[in-house]
């Protein structure tokens, strides 16, 4: 029987020793580093042949010469092929991009409901064959869920690459026993109208999780009806330290899909290091936003013209970097649900719009 996206998310996981995963938790940190920030690159391009002495002032404790394709210019070539096999810890990161990279495409297949739902499903179809279309090299990273909830109205964040222009923050939906009774229901009718697709749901939109101090309740409701832990997306995780360490913590618990960060700007990546260990990040993806970032989603336009100076910056090629290595972008065909309003909309990503 093939694996579900859950089932795979588990694997990718328990199958690795807490050793196994700690290294790989110290060489994704040294990524996010290098994507991320402009001075570390500076720091190391000056340093290729004792890149140590920089990765210890960021408590990066791997070495990087036994990861060479992953960083260096001229070694790029050899990353996903046998023959990076004498850099062992590019070997093990690649290993994990390629698994991360099958979980994101079991996501898209977890909201097949050809025989649940066929009418829906044609429609879902017919939205993934029109953003193949016009999305070009993106399209594959979008996991078009099938239906999304905001348990707020509006986001406090106001980030600027925010596609969704999010409203005011008015105020957030709480875990009353009466709402609560509301959320169950709602979702268990989601659960019995759509299956195993129900799995792919999150709750935000243009809403920020953090925004709603019992977002975890909600997510471990979700997780008793469906067996899934809705993913969580959030560009404000040092807000309320305390919420995000429980979403964490439901991760570890059950592993059923990895969460992401959304991280504004080079400060805002080192008030993230400082406040999670690399350990406590291993299933939380990155995604960087600072103008620093060589990981810009739509490498077109603007993004692309910044990825090019930033490259111009590094004074010589012996930093490699390749572009958008696991991003995943959750964009809903299907409904979006606000529990906040009562309010149900039919959404899906509009014509000539690149998912960010
Ligand atoms: S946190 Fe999300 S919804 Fe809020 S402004 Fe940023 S991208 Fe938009």
């Amino acid at each position: 029987m093939t694996q579900t996206a859950t089932e795979h998310c588990r694997h990718i996981f328990d199958r690795r020793t807490p050793e196994q995963l700690r290294t790989l938790s110290h060489v994704k940190r040294f990524m996010e580093r290098l994507a991320g920030d402009l001075e570390f690159r500076r720091a190391l391009s000056e340093n290729v042949d004792s890149p140590r002495a920089v990765t210890k002032r960021y408590g990066i404790e791997v070495d990087p010469m036994k990861m060479l394709p992953l960083w260096r210019g001229g070694y790029l070539k050899h990353r996903f092929k046998p023959e990076s096999t004498p850099w062992p810890l590019a070997m093990m990161w690649d290993e994990f991009i390629r698994e991360m990279l099958r979980h994101r495409d079991l996501l898209r297949e977890e909201g097949e409901m050809s025989t649940i739902n066929p009418r829906f499903h044609a429609w879902r179809e017919r939205q993934i064959r029109r953003c193949n279309d016009e999305l070009g090299g993106t399209a594959a990273s979008v996991t078009y869920p099938i239906i999304a909830f905001e348990l707020s109205d509006g986001c406090t964040v106001g980030c600027w690459f925010c596609g969704l222009s999010a409203d005011r923050f008015k105020g957030y939906y709480e875990y009353s026993e009466e709402h609560a009774a509301l959320w169950r229901g709602v979702v268990g009718i989601a659960s019995e109208m759509f299956g195993s697709a129900a799995r792919t749901g999150f709750c935000y939109w243009a809403t920020e999780p953090m925004d709603n101090p019992h977002y975890d309740r909600f997510l471990f409701d979700y997780y008793q009806i469906t067996g899934a832990l809705p993913q969580t997306t959030t560009a404000a995780p040092l807000k309320d330290r305390a919420l995000t360490t429980r979403v964490l913590e439901l991760f570890k618990r059950y592993r059923t899909v990895t969460n992401r960060f959304s991280v504004l700007s080079t400060t805002h990546l080192d008030q993230i290091h400082m406040a999670f260990s690399p350990e406590e990040l291993i299933g939380v993806e990155l995604v960087l936003q600072g103008k620093e970032a060589l990981t810009a989603k739509a490498f077109t336009g603007r993004a692309r013209e910044r990825s090019e100076k930033l490259r111009a910056a590094n004074k010589n090629d012996a930093i490699g970097l390749l572009e958008g290595d696991h991003t995943t972008i959750a964009c809903v065909s299907g409904f979006l649900v606000n529990m906040l309003q009562g309010r149900l909309q039919l959404v899906t990503l509009p014509h000539g719009l690149n998912p960010a």
